[in-house]
């Protein structure tokens, strides 16, 4: 049996996961984004309680972390951007001394590399040696699968798409760069597109949410901007398959709850992006574990 902890910046999730992926025992508190990082670590430490708790921590044979990135797995630490408390913040090690871990191996990953260990183990990228999987939701985070293994890199970030420029002159991103894919296609970003071209929502919700109710409803600006963040997003899939030669690709995250509104501009866009024969045809696949892919993959990182 493992515990997982799934750290965002909205919640801190821990559950006890058996070695078939179950879940059990699940504890969510709200992470004090904005207070000090002793006060975030402090809600870490009480989900740990928790958890250590319930009868069964004495089968627990590792704790597995999936973190808001990014994060530095040489050094076991996080410096997740919405949460500004931790700037290199030894998440590994502040974990390790919690009085109930005791002598059990501390895992780490980013989120993106977890929610990939998730579906690549449980869900829709099971069985498959080679897969990209992606969350787009209020940002854009992915992890790969190579060789039948996910690959989280030397650092912990590798196959971090929401970063990689797919507008050579676009927006300056707050990474550092700029036309990055999640400045496009994360669900604040398409929001925001749909507004600053004259989208209104019917309601208070001005959300991706609310954008994807009314492209769906034949809103022309509200599907534009489901399109061009399709656009981006084919873009960015088809350069990974290029790169790493891979088939299946698996896309979750509360923007991917749209459907069609986005999957089908993406089974357009990557007709004319990914082109060559080896990329042609992709096994685009919706993400089957929904919000768990955090604690399944955090999980799965000790196995
Ligand atoms: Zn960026």
């Amino acid at each position: 049996m493992f515990a997982a902890l799934d750290i965002g910046g909205t919640k801190i999730a821990g559950a006890l996961v058996d070695s078939a992926g179950a879940l059990g025992h699940r504890v969510q508190l709200p992470t004090p984004a904005r207070e000090s990082g002793a006060a975030v670590l402090a809600v870490v430490h009480r989900v740990l309680d928790r958890l250590a708790a319930a009868p069964e921590w004495a089968a627990v044979t590792a704790v597995g972390i999936g973190s808001a990135g990014p994060v530095d797995l040489a050094h076991g630490t996080v410096s997740p951007v919405n949460i500004p408390g931790w700037r290199e913040f030894p998440l590994t090690a502040e974990v390790a001394a919690h009085p109930a871990v005791g002598a059990r191996r501390v895992a780490l990953a980013g989120d993106g590399v977890a929610m990939a260990a998730a579906e690549h183990w449980r869900g829709a990228a099971r069985g498959a040696a080679d897969a990209l999987c992606l969350v787009v939701s209020t940002g854009v985070g992915a992890g790969l699968v190579l060789d039948g293994a996910v690959r989280p890199g030397p650092s912990g970030n590798a196959g971090h798409l929401g970063h990689i420029t797919v507008e050579l002159d676009g927006e300056p991103c707050p990474c550092g760069s700029r036309g990055c894919l999640e400045g496009i296609a994360s669900g604040t970003a398409i929001a925001r597109r749909a507004l600053g071209e004259g989208w209104r929502p019917a309601g208070e919700d001005r959300s991706a949410r609310a954008v994807a109710v009314d492209a769906a409803a034949g809103h022309p600006v509200a599907a534009a901007a489901f399109d061009r963040a399709a656009r981006a997003l084919a873009a960015g899939i088809a350069a990974t398959a290029a790169l790493v030669d891979l088939r299946r690709v698996v896309i979750g995250g509360g923007v991917a709850t749209a459907g069609p509104v986005l999957f089908d501009p993406l089974a357009r866009h990557l007709d004319r992006y990914a082109a060559l024969p080896y990329v042609r045809g992709l096994d685009v696949r919706r993400a089957e574990l929904g919000t768990d892919a955090g604690l399944i993959g955090a999980a799965a990182l000790c196995r």
